[in-house]
């Protein structure tokens, strides 16, 4: 099996992003969580390969390391072309980790230009004149200057960029993307021939980001959004008909819930609206010893088994300062994700053969505890949340893992609905 595109996200969710984007396009998928190594088995017939990495705040040093690793992994699989998948919103301080990570993966690849792109219209990220905007306002006007971690103070990412590589960066505007994918392909020669090593290229569209994809599908790496990639992607003329993942039919249907986001707390609020089994997780009750895995357990067993359960220890913010405030923050959250994936573990065992994850640290606990290593992505159920397909010791299984704000209220019914008509 030859991979024919391969990708290191810099964070889980952003792997899932960009994974469910080379999807679409018509590329069959995988997604590796973490650093692969030598043990590391892809699914079969994949064209596409997506490391998810936690190096978006790590130290570039680090940083690059892990994604120089992945791109190694990566091309020993075949890949002949990397694509580094960052935040739409960039990162806008000049101690950002997009400049070296892309530095280092084009040093590794002998590559001496890249084009660059973080736009991602469907979720209001456009660039125009080299200038991010957030809807219909600059990235600098936008609530993200306000940040905890990253404020974003500047919109233009020439400026941003050149402040994290010692490397020219210029620009490609509107007006040459749109006079198509050759014009595009000479203005990046251009720029190479005059030393610049980034281009960074204006898109307002999806339709932009197909003419930047084909134009770029001879570059060795290539760095953006999910949207880029998706453009990227369809230039691959598709290796196969996209064949229908391998489903597990039968099983039992659950989801287990770690986010406190508001959109996972509406979830939950509508799936015990539809009168489906329900349980909250006593995270305290859990810190003084008692056996809370056990008793859910024994509560999951007594379930009519046509019914998807929901298992949470997701609290309103009240109920989750509570707890902090009793356990410290670390011990809280130790606490939640050794449960979940204790549960996780015992319920695949039991027969679940679906089962959706909310929250994307909950999600990093529930795959390490089922030993997952690497899934196949199939299709989407709400955007950037697809199902994905994995082997466990006790057979298939279909995994959702869903960061916290992600997905329409009613995901966790849609979705486990299907499961159940499925199963009958
Ligand atoms: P999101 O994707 O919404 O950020 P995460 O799973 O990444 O969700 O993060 C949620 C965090 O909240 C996890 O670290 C989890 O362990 C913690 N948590 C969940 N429920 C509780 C609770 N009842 N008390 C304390 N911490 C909790």
């Amino acid at each position: 099996m030859t991979l024919r595109i391969g990708c290191t996200a810099d964070d889980f969710t952003g792997g899932t992003d960009v994974a469910a984007a080379f999807r679409r396009s018509g590329l069959r998928t995988a997604l590796v969580f973490g650093v692969p190594d030598d043990t590391t088995v892809l699914p079969v017939d994949c064209d596409a390969a997506v490391v998810a990495l936690k190096s978006r705040s790590a130290p570039a040093d680090e940083a690059v390391a892990d994604s120089l690793a992945a791109q190694r992994w990566l091309w020993a699989k075949g890949a002949a072309q990397v694509y580094f998948k960052y935040c739409s919103t960039f990162d806008s301080t000049p101690r950002g980790n997009i400049g070296p990570v892309t530095d280092a993966l084009m040093d590794a690849a002998g590559a001496s230009v890249t084009l660059h792109s973080p736009a991602s219209p469907p979720n209001g990220r456009t660039v125009y004149q080299g200038h991010l905007f957030v809807h219909s306002q600059l990235l600098s006007d936008s609530p993200l200057r306000h940040h905890p971690l990253n404020p974003m103070t500047d919109s233009a990412l020439v400026r941003l960029l050149s402040a994290q590589t010692r490397h020219r960066v210029a620009l490609i505007d509107w007006a040459t993307v749109q006079r198509g994918v050759e014009a595009v392909r000479e203005a990046v020669v251009a720029h190479q021939q005059a030393g610049v090593r980034h281009v960074i290229a204006d898109a307002l569209t999806d339709d932009d980001l197909a003419v930047l994809g084909a134009a770029a599908l001879e570059l060795p790496v290539v760095a953006g959004a999910a949207g880029l990639a998706e453009g990227l992607g369809h230039a691959y003329p598709a290796a196969q008909p996209a064949a229908a993942e391998s489903v597990p039919h039968g099983g039992r249907a659950a989801v287990l819930a770690g986010s406190c986001s508001a959109r996972t707390l509406e979830q939950i609020a509508k799936f015990y609206a539809a009168g489906l089994p329900c349980l909250h997780l006593d995270v305290l009750a859990a810190a003084t010893g008692r056996d809370v895995a056990g008793e859910a357990l024994a509560w999951y067993d007594e379930q009519d088994p046509k019914l998807p359960v929901l298992v949470y220890a997701s609290a309103s913010p009240e109920e989750l300062a509570a707890v902090q405030a009793q356990l410290g923050v670390a011990e809280a959250a130790a606490q939640v994700e050794e449960l979940l994936g204790t549960l996780a573990s015992h319920l695949v065992e039991r027969g679940v053969r679906r089962l959706l994850v909310a929250g994307g640290e909950t999600s990093g606990a529930v795959t390490t505890a089922l030993g997952i290593r690497a899934v196949l992505v199939g299709e989407e159920a709400d955007p950037g949340v697809p199902w994905t397909y994995a082997d466990t010791k006790s057979g298939g299984l279909a995994l959702m893992l869903k960061s916290g704000n992600f997905g329409a209220p009613d995901l966790f019914i849609r979705a486990l609905a299907t499961a159940v008509v499925e199963s009958e």
